[in-house]
């Protein structure tokens, strides 16, 4: 790092420190920075305490919570744990379409709020409003998750990031300047990359050389590929935090091998922000539970036991404007039954499985989640990309990448004959070649996609 990288590190960290000083966040920041370090029952108590406030505002001012409320017995003041909740409806995406404003609570400024939006890749477009104590708080998680991953304010960063929504703000002169200047990070548009704009993406990395790397995860995987490819051995982040998309296994080992730094994975969504992050244990996923009470629930809204699959239904506890009272998010997730070694109280995620929407039932009622396909792709060459779409409950149709060294016949052998023996022998399979895999519209890429219901 060159001297004037320093000063300029220096003069940001400053800038930031004072901005701080009087913003909500750069508090609750520092909150969380010794909340986390709790013993799990004082951060329960907390949670609950702040659960407890949520339910009161809600039940006064939100009659649709009052309705749902009353109807199964629920009084907020007589909450005294997560578990009291148990009972309660989850609230689905389609609930929020319907309901939308009716969310909204009646004793806030609606001026104030901020709007956001989310569900490109879910099939349920949302709108929802978000106040500024929630806002505080989730940037105070976003500054922890990043302080997990080792990087400090004022360092060189760089995003690969695919959605065209974030990405406004660091387009044109201006955005740019203030990215170099201010912000010291290099954006990289990711949205819908294509081979030449990855290998350009790796050129402007090698120059920038930041401290971090925060990365969808598909894109991390991809720029990762061309780089062994193309023997590319300067991309050299300190560390890389992963997001947006399932980390696979193997897709950790293929970035800390191209990259040769550790990976810190990060789980959240735009409804609730971040939800649980990595610590340099890397022994699973910390949930961020001052912020978001974490429920895993089997198909009967009951408590999975730890090491089994639960779909994740958050109660975001800040947003009081529009609160999210058990959203079902759509994910899967499971629960480690250890705590992590680094003595931090936040329970753990053992890994987040995937959307509901990436699993896929063969024709004989199995569920195949995504890894299982990349397990088949884990022995042939030369496939750069990959992607199975679910049409019918017998029919996969498998659109491939290929790069050097790829040899269509072995490889759709193999795939083919790993798909009956291993998932189901019922299914037929197709092929198809793409130059490269468009994402969705919200710049997320599925690798599996399925378009019939489940069981
Ligand atoms: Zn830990």
């Amino acid at each position: 790092m060159s001297l004037l990288d320093r000063i300029h590190g220096a003069a940001i960290r400053t800038g930031f420190a004072l901005w701080y000083g009087w913003q909500p966040y750069g508090r609750h920041t520092a909150f969380l920075e010794r909340s986390q370090w709790w013993p799990w029952p004082q951060l329960e108590e907390y949670q609950t305490a702040k659960l407890r406030a949520l339910l009161t505002q809600a039940y006064a001012n939100i009659p649709f919570y009052r309705q749902r409320f009353d109807e199964v017995g629920l009084c907020p003041a007589a909450v005294h744990a997560p578990a009291d909740l148990i009972g309660l409806p989850v609230l689905t995406k389609a609930e929020i379409q319907d309901h939308g404003e009716n969310l909204l609570a009646r004793n806030v400024d609606r001026r104030r709020l901020h709007q956001d939006h989310t569900g490109g890749s879910t099939g349920h477009p949302l709108a929802f409003y978000q106040d500024a104590g929630y806002t505080a708080w989730c940037n105070a998680d976003k500054l922890r998750c990043y302080r997990l991953a080792g990087y400090r304010l004022g360092q060189r960063w760089a995003f690969l990031w695919g959605s065209d929504y974030d990405a406004q703000a660091h387009k044109g002169h201006r955005g740019q300047l203030a990215d170099r200047l201010v912000y010291n990070t290099l954006w990289i548009d990711t949205f819908d990359l294509d081979v030449e704009m990855l290998a350009a993406a790796a050129r402007q990395l090698a120059r920038w050389r930041p401290r971090i790397l925060v990365a969808y995860v598909s894109s991390a995987v991809l720029l990762a590929r061309l780089v062994q490819e193309r023997g590319i051995v300067n991309v050299l982040p300190h560390a890389i935090q992963t997001s947006a998309e399932v980390l696979t296994p193997d897709d950790r080992r293929l970035l800390e091998e191209a990259f040769g730094c550790p990976i810190f994975d990060r789980y959240g969504c735009r409804e609730v922000g971040n939800i649980a992050h990595e610590c340099s244990a890397h022994q699973g996923l910390h949930v961020l539970a001052e912020n978001n009470l974490l429920e895993l629930l089997d198909e009967a809204d009951q408590p999975v036991p730890p090491g089994q699959p639960g779909r994740v239904v958050v109660t975001n506890l800040n947003n009081h404007a529009m609160p999210l009272i058990r959203y079902e998010t759509g994910d899967m997730a499971v629960a480690s039954a250890q705590p992590c070694t680094c003595g931090r109280g936040l329970p753990l995620l053992e890994s987040v499985v995937g959307r509901v929407s990436d699993l896929i039932t063969s024709p004989s009622g199995r569920l195949l989640h995504g890894e299982f396909f990349t397990h088949l792709f884990y022995k042939t060459r030369g496939v750069r990309q990959f992607r199975v779409i679910q049409e019918t409950r017998h029919d996969l149709l498998i659109e491939l990448v290929p790069g050097p060294g790829f040899d269509q016949a072995t490889t759709c052998n193999l795939v083919e004959q790993g798909i009956q023996q291993h998932g189901d022998p019922a299914f037929r399979v197709r092929f198809e070649l793409h130059e490269h895999l468009a994402p969705s519209a919200s710049g997320k890429y599925q690798f599996t996609i399925s378009r019939v219901p489940h069981l």
